[in-house]
């Protein structure tokens, strides 16, 4: 599998923005060829590519435009959804994660981000036997193709539809428990914040090597929705400067992923956000800028 951890080499003043990456669905009105062209043009390293933006499009158009493009393909997001009261549902589920990791393969995507899942009415215990089993039964799929299949834990607030896994500790003993090299996790820090017990299982998950991806955006303390307000880092409440730090000193030297929901930002003008964005990553992640030179 190619190494998710090598950065691709920069020329004078773009270096510093060569652990910057962007998810397609930050600029979410930028269709997939305007994203790669406009994010190549200011001299980020890296895509995070979100399944939507391929709608319509044919995998090896992408797949060239990206290489044109200069950027590095990241993650496809998202994979996932393993949980349903339902057999032919979770059948159907492991099914399409296949998929989501064939698309990943076309377009050289070392990774599936897995949302995985919660179905109101099952206890927590079903719920992560399922994802434990459906994550099982895609793992031949993913270790084939070479990908890899990222675990992102959720803030609780979405445990109710959206992931059962909603700490760190609960997506490393998933790792633990899977025991693959095709398996790691995507460290969100809209997500895992809060967490008191963040700082010893970054720590596990770095030294078991499955620090596989960093998502960053801020928590606004006057969020209006609970999905799509999320915050450009610095204007909200996570400390990103140390969490950067703590990740980083824990192993991880691959891209920071800007990954923003936010109906504000949407309606924004795409390029000036697009600036303030790389503003924003290099106000208050400076830790890339030593680790990247
Ligand atoms: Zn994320």
């Amino acid at each position: 599998m190619e190494d998710v951890m090598t950065l691709p080499e920069f020329e004078g003043g773009n270096r510093d923005l060569g652990r910057l990456c962007l998810h397609t669905i930050t600029t979410k009105s930028w269709d997939i060829f305007t994203a790669l062209s406009k994010y190549a043009e200011v001299g980020i390293g890296g895509i995070s590519i979100w399944r939507d933006a391929l709608a319509g499009h044919h995998l090896s158009d992408v797949h060239g435009a990206i290489v044109r493009s200069g950027l590095h393909p990241v993650s496809l997001v998202r994979g996932g959804f393993f949980t349903s009261p339902s057999d032919s549902a979770r059948k159907d589920a492991v099914d399409e994660n296949k998929r989501a990791i064939d698309e990943a393969e076309a377009l050289g995507c070392p990774m599936v981000v897995m949302v995985c899942g919660a179905s109101p009415g099952q206890s927590l215990s079903c719920d992560l036997n399922q994802i434990q089993d459906g994550l099982a039964k895609t793992l031949d799929h993913a270790e084939a193709a070479g990908v890899k299949l990222t675990i992102e834990p959720l803030h609780p607030m979405y445990a109710d539809t959206r992931s059962a896994v909603a700490t760190l500790k609960m997506a490393n003993d998933l790792c633990d428990v899977l025991d693959s090299s095709s398996v790691g996790v995507a460290v969100d820090a809209f997500h895992v914040w809060w967490d008191p017990e963040f700082d010893v299982e970054i720590e596990r998950c770095g030294k078991a090597g499955n620090i596989s991806a960093y998502h960053i955006c801020d928590w606004k303390r006057d969020m209006d929705d609970m999905l799509n307000d999320r915050g450009l880092m610095g204007e909200g409440i996570i400390d990103l400067n140390s969490m950067s730090r703590k990740v980083d000193d824990c192993g991880f030297s691959g891209f920071y992923e800007v990954e923003i929901f936010s109906r504000y930002w949407w309606a924004q003008d795409q390029d000036e956000y697009l600036r303030k964005i790389v503003k924003a990553y290099q106000n208050s992640c400076p830790s890339p800028l030593v680790s990247a030179s």
